[in-house]
C-alpha cells in the first residue's frame, strides 16, 4: 500500500509491520510488544499519536453525525483559518490525501495558465500527471525518492508533459522555461537542503515573469517549522499552496489554497469527490491547528530536530564513522556513505528495535519525542555505532545482520 510503511524499506523479515495500538511516542505490534517510534508514521502526528484533544473533537463529530445532504461548517471554517495564515491565498479546496491535492492543484493550475507543461522538483504523489516525468527517461525522478521508477501504466501520450529540475539549480528551470512552454511550476520549500542564492525569490521573479503559475508542495514541510507553510519563513508566496499529513494529526485532510484569480478557475473544469466532504477530516484540522497554535508545536519540533542533528554528528564524530545529515531540522535524516550504507543502515534498525525504538534513518518529529525520550534513543544508538565502528574496523557486517539488508527505494516486487 504505502512504499514507505513497506517493511523490506526498514528490516525484511523482522520488522513487526502492523501494530494493535499507538498512543503519544508509543506503538504496540500485534504480539503485545511496545516501542518508542523514533521514525513517526511518515510524519502526519506531529502532537502525538492519538492526541486526546483532538480525538475528543473527532469523537464528539462522530456523535453528532459525520455526512449527509448538506455541507459541514467545519470546511468553511477550516478554509477561513488556512487563508488568515496564508493572506496571499484566497480560496480554498479541501481532500483527503497530499497525492489527490497535488492533482487537484495541477489541473487548476493547467487550466489557468492555458498551458501544459510543469516543471517539477520534488515528491508529488503517485498519479499519471507526475510519473509522467519518467517517460522520458526513467531517471527523471532519480533525484525526487523515486529512483529508477518504471512508469507502467501510465499513458505513453504524456511524455513530455512533466520536467524535472534540481533543487537550487535556477539556470536548469531558466533553461527549461526558454525551451518549453511551461505552465506550471510545482516544487518543495526545501526538503533535504535550504535555498541558496536567493533560490526561491528567483524561481517566484521567473514565474511571474512568464505569467507561470507557481505552487509550493507543503504537504510534508507544512506546519513543522513554521504555524503554516514553510515559505512563510523565507517571505516568498506562490500562487497556490497544498499542505497534508501534519494537518490533521492522523487524521486524513488535505488542502489546496491559492489565489482567487488562478482558484475559480476550477469551477470551469470538473473537480469534485464524495468523501472531499465528510466531518471527520476538518474537525480534526480545527482541532490540530488549535492545539498546534497553543503549544507553539512547529518551535518544539524544530528545536527537537536540531538536538537530534548535533546528536548523530556528536555520534559520528566520537566513533568516526562518515555520516551526511540532511532535512529540516524538523524531519532530519542520516546517511552513511561506502559499500556498507544500507548494511549499517538495516543494523541501526534492527539493534534499535531489540532495545524497543523502531528507528531508521530519519525522524519526523513530534512534540511527543520528549527529551528523556531523545536522551534514551542516543544512549541506545551509541551502541549502535560502536559496532559500525568494530565494522569499519574489519568486523563484518553481515555477520551481524540477522537477515537481508534493507530496500534502499522502490524497487518492483515481481
Ligand atoms: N507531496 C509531498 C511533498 C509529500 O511528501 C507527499 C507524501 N510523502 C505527497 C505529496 C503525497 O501525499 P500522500 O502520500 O498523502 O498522497
Amino acid at each position: 500500500m504505502l512504499l514507505s510503511k513497506r517493511a523490506e524499506m526498514f528490516l525484511p523479515g523482522l520488522w513487526p509491520a502492523y501494530f494493535s495500538r499507538a498512543k503519544g511516542c508509543r506503538v504496540w505490534d500485534l504480539d503485545g510488544r511496545s516501542y518508542l517510534d523514533m521514525s513517526f508514521a511518515v510524519g502526519t502526528s506531529t502532537l502525538g499519536y492519538a492526541h486526546p484533544a483532538v480525538d475528543r473533537a473527532v469523537q464528539e463529530t462522530v456523535k453528532k453525525g459525520t455526512m449527509c445532504s448538506l455541507n459541514c461548517p467545519e470546511e468553511v471554517a477550516l478554509a477561513e483559518k488556512l487563508t488568515v495564515l496564508h493572506p496571499w491565498a484566497q480560496m480554498v479546496r479541501l481532500a483527503r490525501s497530499g497525492g489527490e491535492a497535488n492533482a487537484i492543484a495541477v489541473r487548476i493550475a493547467r487550466a489557468a495558465s492555458g498551458r501544459d507543461k510543469v516543471a517539477i522538483c520534488g515528491y508529488h504523489g503517485w498519479h499519471d500527471w507526475y510519473l509522467a516525468a519518467n517517460l522520458n527517461s526513467r531517471k527523471n525522478l532519480d533525484g525526487h525518492l523515486l529512483p529508477g521508477l518504471d512508469p507502467e501504466g501510465v499513458p505513453r501520450e504524456l511524455g513530455g508533459t512533466v520536467l524535472p529540475f534540481r533543487y537550487n539549480d535556477f539556470d536548469e528551470l531558466e533553461a527549461l522555461v526558454r525551451d518549453h512552454d511551461i505552465g506550471v511550476i510545482k516544487m518543495e520549500v526545501s526538503r533535504n537542503f535550504g535555498p541558496q542564492n536567493n533560490f526561491l525569490a528567483r524561481v517566484r521573479r521567473l514565474a511571474s515573469r512568464k505569467r507561470i503559475v507557481l505552487i509550493f508542495d507543503e504537504c510534508t514541510s507544512g506546519f513543522r517549522e513554521t504555524y503554516g507553510g514553510l515559505h512563510l519563513k523565507y517571505g516568498v508566496d506562490p500562487d497556490m499552496a497544498m499542505f497534508g499529513k501534519a494537518l490533521g494529526n492522523g487524521y486524513a485532510i488535505t488542502a489546496v489554497i491559492g489565489k482567487r484569480e488562478v482558484m475559480e478557475t476550477a469551477q470551469k473544469t470538473f473537480i469534485s469527490s464524495t468523501f472531499w466532504t465528510e466531518r471527520i477530516g476538518p474537525t480534526a484540522a480545527l482541532k490540530t491547528l488549535e492545539v498546534m497554535k497553543k503549544k507553539a508545536s512547529w518551535e518544539v519540533l524544530t528545536a527537537t530536530g536540531k538536538k537530534i542533528i548535533s546528536g548523530w554528528k556528536e555520534l559520528a564524530s566520537r566513533h568516526q564513522v562518515s555520516l551526511e545529515v540532511s532535512g529540516i531540522p524538523a524531519i532530519p535524516s542520516f546517511s552513511f556513505h561506502g559499500e556498507n550504507a544500507l548494511a549499517y543502515k538495516t543494523l541501526v534498525t534492527q539493534e534499535m528495535l531489540k532495545m524497543g525504538y523502531l528507528a531508521s534513518s530519519t525522524v519526523f518529529v513530534s512534540v511527543a519525542h520528549t527529551a528523556e525520550i531523545v536522551e534514551g534513543y542516543f544512549h541506545a544508538l551509541n551502541k549502535v555505532f560502536q559496532l559500525i565502528r568494530e565494522c569499519e574496523q574489519g568486523r563484518n557486517v553481515k555477520r551481524l545482520l540477522e537477515g537481508p539488508v534493507c530496500h534502499g527505494g522502490f524497487k518492483r516486487l515481481n
